[in-house]
């Protein structure tokens, strides 16, 4: 999953670094609201902890992908045909990431 904000001089997509898996994880890691730099036009702004979106990260879903091919492969060579079950994998990591996703975006904090 990551973590990204629009920024609002130039529209671009501006990534979050951190590890925060739940909106009040962010919040409690960087507060209600904090600052960000955007690397593309160079702005700085202040944003809420609720400004905040996530995405599926595609790089955890590819390795999902390269276990499941690496899994299917050695269920493959001893138990034959029923190996296939390995590509089950890749589903479960994308499950995973659009599970987390969708629980960070429906999830908002408070407004004082
Ligand atoms: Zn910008």
């Amino acid at each position: 999953m990551n973590l990204y904000t629009d920024c609002k001089s130039c529209k671009k997509e501006v990534r979050i670094k951190s590890y925060a898996v739940t909106r009040p994880d962010l919040q409690m890691e960087k507060g209600d609201d904090f600052n960000i730099n955007c690397k593309n036009c160079g702005t700085f702004e202040k944003k809420h902890v609720n400004d905040i979106k996530a995405k599926p990260n595609n790089f955890v879903i590819l390795i999902g992908i390269v276990i499941g091919i690496v899994v299917t492969f050695f269920l493959w060579t001893i138990f034959g045909a029923i190996g296939t079950i390995g590509a089950v994998i890749p589903i479960l990591f994308w499950q995973q990431e659009m599970k987390a996703t969708k629980s960070f975006n429906s999830y908002t904090i408070k407004r004082k």
